[in-house]
């Protein structure tokens, strides 16, 4: 069987982003690995118990997602509002999905205070990234699945061909 990818659902065109949009990405390889039955959708926040519309929120400045699944730091609403909870709630299950699936590796959304695998915003509001990961992505990575952003399918692609290539032993030559 084919290994399976776990992508982000806004980038499928799912409208859970938290003002009511999505993010959809027209790509021949997604395609293709939709033909090939690999996808499995999440939207971590909304799996958390998150709605959609809901505030906008960003990861506390000084801490990460790594820091925020292990309970330390917050996510906060522009408002100030703790929402972390349900980010960590939405990475547990989107890690115990992944796991249940089998999933190789994670195609999500860049920037996203659950989904960003290498930038997020500074946590106060001011549309400036810094480097560092979402709360999923970094759940994900601790499970072992090796996480891309939706501008890095060439090279997600190229990982997943590498998963499958077949294992050849000195008999063979
Ligand atoms: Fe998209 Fe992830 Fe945000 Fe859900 S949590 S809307 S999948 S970026």
């Amino acid at each position: 069987t084919r290994n399976k990818v776990l992508v982000s659902a806004c980038l499928l065109g799912e409208r859970v982003r938290y003002d009511g949009s999505s993010r959809p990405v027209a790509h021949p390889i997604l395609e293709q690995w939709q033909q090939e039955e690999r996808l499995v959708s999440v939207c971590p926040e909304t799996l958390g118990g998150l709605l959609v519309p809901r505030p906008a929120a960003e990861i506390q400045a000084g801490f990460d997602g790594k820091d925020i699944f292990h309970e330390e730091g917050k996510v906060i609403t522009r408002q100030g509002h703790n929402v972390s909870q349900y980010f960590v709630r939405g990475a547990r299950r989107t890690q115990e999905l992944a796991l249940k699936e089998d999933v190789a590796i994670a195609l999500l959304k860049a920037n996203s205070p659950s989904c960003g695998n290498q930038q997020i915003y500074s946590g106060e509001f001011s549309k400036q990234l810094r480097d560092g990961q979402g709360v999923t992505a970094a759940a994900l990575e601790e499970a072992g699945i090796k996480v891309f952003n939706e501008h890095q399918l060439e090279e997600a692609d190229a990982y997943l061909a590498s998963l499958e290539e077949p294992l050849t032993t000195s008999a063979d030559a």
